[in-house]
């Protein structure tokens, strides 16, 4: 559904459980800081972060309509897909029969409650999978976790199959180049402090796009405006600075 009913006395409406409300539940964890709040960091748009029926996240409304606008959604039929980190609300909006999805998480236990069989334990800087394995990996909002994201990146490109994608959506600022991290920010509050949360381990600056590349991927981006024009933010909880990053090996 594109067009906004006329009819309709709510302000917004979520793609994912199809209700119409007057607003997305605001990013609660906490107000950052100054310092953070400098980086213009494009992520999560916090004023639009969850859909208050389903409690689907912006990042996940804006990926799925990002892939079935440029038509990759329908590339995964008969794919093998590894999808770290689940998000529930996307992964049940696009898999169907046809579809292979390995699911894992460096901590299995946070998602027994999905029971999604098997579960595997993925470290992403060492993956247990054979190389060219995988059509597509999906690490969506994972890297600004992992303190050895190089690695990362270069074991998602060995599993990937040649021609695979890894989609790797991560909080950047554009207003730097290089990362902004330091061992010394190790604890949850200096994290939340200097990151902006208490489980980031940098803020990525537009090195990461080089890093990316440096792995051996070429990037396809695509911008919300040229994708998705008639998707107005407000309305359906979107980040329109986000762009979709295809890693494309
Ligand atoms: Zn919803």
């Amino acid at each position: 559904m594109t067009d906004y009913p006329y009819y309709v006395k709510e302000k917004c409406y979520c793609i994912f459980c199809e209700n119409y409300f007057n607003e997305f539940k605001e990013w609660q964890k906490n107000e950052g800081t100054d310092f953070v709040r400098n980086f213009d960091i494009i992520g999560t748009d916090p004023r639009y972060f969850q859909c208050p029926a389903c409690g689907s996240t912006d990042r996940e409304r804006h990926l799925y309509l990002f892939l079935k606008e440029i038509g990759e959604l329908d590339k995964f039929e008969n794919k093998l897909i590894l999808y770290v980190a689940p998000e529930i609300n996307f992964l049940k909006k696009i898999a169907k029969p046809s579809m292979n999805f390995i699911c894992g998480d460096l901590e299995p236990e946070k998602y027994l409650h999905l029971n999604i069989n098997p579960f595997y334990k993925i470290d992403l800087t060492q993956i247990t999978f054979d190389d060219a394995t995988f059509d597509y990996v999906i690490a969506n909002h994972i890297l600004e976790h992992i303190p050895d994201y190089k690695k990362a990146l270069a074991e998602i490109y060995r599993v990937l199959k040649p021609k695979g994608t890894a989609i790797l959506q991560t909080p950047f600022s554009s207003l730097i180049y290089n990362n902004f991290e330091d061992f010394l920010i190790d604890t949850p509050s200096l994290k939340e402090k200097f990151y902006g949360q208490n489980d980031h381990v940098r803020i990525f600056g537009l090195q990461l796009f080089d890093d990316i590349k440096q792995a051996g991927f070429h990037l396809q981006i695509y911008n919300h405006y040229e994708v998705l024009p008639k998707f107005q933010p407000s309305i359906y909880g979107l980040n329109e600075k986000e762009n979709l990053i295809l890693a494309r090996k």
